[in-house]
């Protein structure tokens, strides 16, 4: 038995949210982003060029500006708003794509959110806290078998997965290494997906070697926040959520993910308040968020929450914020996860995509026992869009040019925070890394792929190795000798 009342009530350290509140406020002025969609309605075009080129130099925009790009409707404004976004992210991010897999370790929670299936009312789910012993089976199918580097691993918030449970399912994750073909299977960046920490705790985080600390603030709009997150539950707390990045920073933990839940509020005011949000985390701590997510609400098992039909992000809608939100912070890192179908997916990817997640599933202990549906017996969330393997999602970007980078060598060398923010900035990212990607997914190809991704994939490693000759000459003799021992079985 737990005694969860008394330990919800030392959770919320009050003078952790206080430091950083600006006399008794926070950050998000709802009036002030509701306004500012009014306020610039029907902008100019040569405005919105303006804008576009600000965004092209990689300078995050002010809400008015972002406010006025929500507001196009020209479709050749549209069109130029989006050619600059996949422009954005090729300068930033070159042609390369991350890819990683959630892993749920825990489903129990004692909020009681309305729009989420794990909420602690829903009496249909089956609960389910994995053993150390059955993190490390999942584990050993996602490194060993399908061959992801990066998980984000998730948790409800319950005394059941505490601190102490976060800390040692993330070392036993890390701890796993499993043969394959030629050198071994490995988890190399976990990054965690959990409620807001006080300091203390994020510094067990940052000890056990997290990559990025995400937390969605779901809806950034009060009333609506207010409405759907019970009171009487940690997560109605509002400013302990929107102060946890705040506080991740204080903890040495240097790489935020920001989100919101698009479907809950209106969209462009979820797009505005992502925005502030990475406003007040450069001004705060000098920092923009290392990635932005914008999961749409799915339909999940026995919540009260019936969605407000006026609210559902239509594709299109969804678009534009996906193009604006690209636009807006031009440096962050943009994750669209497998709650989208394949075709959705396929159509955002050029508007700047940088991460996406595959083979994935979401049902607590679904790698290890290879259900693909655990919506039947009651322990998933929601239904997942997207099922394709890995391996086909890396086919199929390949067969688009696009290079999947394995490469986490960046935070081993302490590339976090504000230096890797610095070098996406200024477009030197890009070219960094050019090479541990090409070799990273040369490792990859040989350890894991089918006979069909291995050839579809060719093309692309011939094209990097050409652009590295022709952009990167001082280095290709260093790089070849690297290739050539890779190919030969070396790993990173
Ligand atoms: N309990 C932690 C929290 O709430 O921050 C982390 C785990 S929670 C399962 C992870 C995220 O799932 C939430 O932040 C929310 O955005 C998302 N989520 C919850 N219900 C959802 C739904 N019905 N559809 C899509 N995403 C949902
Ligand atoms: Fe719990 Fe997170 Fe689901 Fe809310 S969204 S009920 S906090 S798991």
């Amino acid at each position: 038995p737990v005694k969860i009342d008394s330990w919800k009530q030392r959770k919320i350290r009050w003078d952790e949210i206080d430091r950083y509140m600006h006399g008794g406020r926070d950050f998000i002025d709802d009036g002030a982003l509701t306004s500012a969609i009014g306020a610039n309605r029907a902008p100019d075009p040569a405005r919105i060029r303006d804008i576009i080129a600000k965004s092209l130099a990689i300078e995050t925009l002010a809400i008015d500006e972002a406010a006025a790009l929500i507001n196009v409707t020209d479709p050749d404004l549209l069109a130029e708003m989006e050619a600059a976004a996949g422009q954005i992210k090729r300068h930033v991010y070159d042609n390369r794509i991350v890819t990683f897999a959630p892993l749920y370790l825990s489903n129990g929670c004692v909020n009681n959110c309305r729009y989420c299936g794990f909420r602690r009312e829903n009496r249909s789910i089956r609960r389910v806290t994995l053993s150390m012993e059955e993190v490390r089976r999942e584990t050993e199918v996602l490194c060993g078998r399908i061959g992801h580097k990066r998980l984000i691993v998730v948790y409800g918030e319950h005394p059941v997965s505490d601190i102490d449970y976060m800390v040692d399912s993330i070392a036993a994750i890390y701890d796993v290494s499993v043969p394959v073909r030629r050198g071994a299977g490995q988890i190399r960046r976990v990054n965690v997906n959990a409620a807001p920490l006080c300091i203390q705790d994020l510094e067990r985080l940052k000890t056990v070697g997290i990559g990025t600390f995400q937390v969605f603030q779901e809806t950034y709009h009060h009333a609506t926040y207010a409405r759907i997150h019970p009171a009487d539950t940690i997560k109605g707390n509002y400013q302990w959520r929107l102060y946890c990045m705040h506080r991740a920073f204080e903890a040495g933990v240097d790489d935020f993910g920001i989100g919101a839940l698009f479907g809950l509020a209106d969209w462009r005011f979820e797009v505005l308040g992502l925005l502030a949000h990475a406003h007040e985390l450069e001004r705060a701590v000098g920092i923009g968020p290392h990635t932005i997510s914008f999961p749409r609400l799915e339909p999940a098992e026995n919540t009260p929450f019936l969605q407000d039909a006026r609210l559902r992000v239509a594709d299109a809608d969804f678009r534009k914020a996906v193009t604006v939100l690209r636009l807006a912070v031009p440096y962050t890192g943009m994750i669209l996860t497998a709650r989208e179908s394949a075709d959705t997916r396929r159509a955002l990817m050029p508007l700047g995509i940088t991460q996406i997640d595959a083979s994935s599933r979401i049902g607590v202990g679904a790698y290890a026992d290879g259900t693909a549906d655990h919506v039947q017996d009651n322990r998933q969330q929601f239904v997942l869009g997207d099922t394709r393997s890995l391996d086909a999602v890396i086919r199929e970007l390949a067969q688009n040019g696009t290079i999947t980078s394995f490469c986490t060598a960046g935070y081993r060398c302490g590339r976090t925070g504000k230096r890797i923010m610095d070098l996406l900035r200024t477009g030197r990212e890009g070219r960094f890394c050019k090479l541990n990607a090409v070799l990273t997914f040369r490792e990859w190809l040989d350890d894991f792929a089918s006979p069909e991704t291995a050839a579809a994939a060719q093309a692309v490693i011939e094209q990097e190795i050409e652009a590295i000759g022709r952009e990167q000459p001082e280095r290709v003799e260093t790089f070849m000798n690297y290739y050539r021992r890779t190919v030969a079985g070396e790993r990173d």
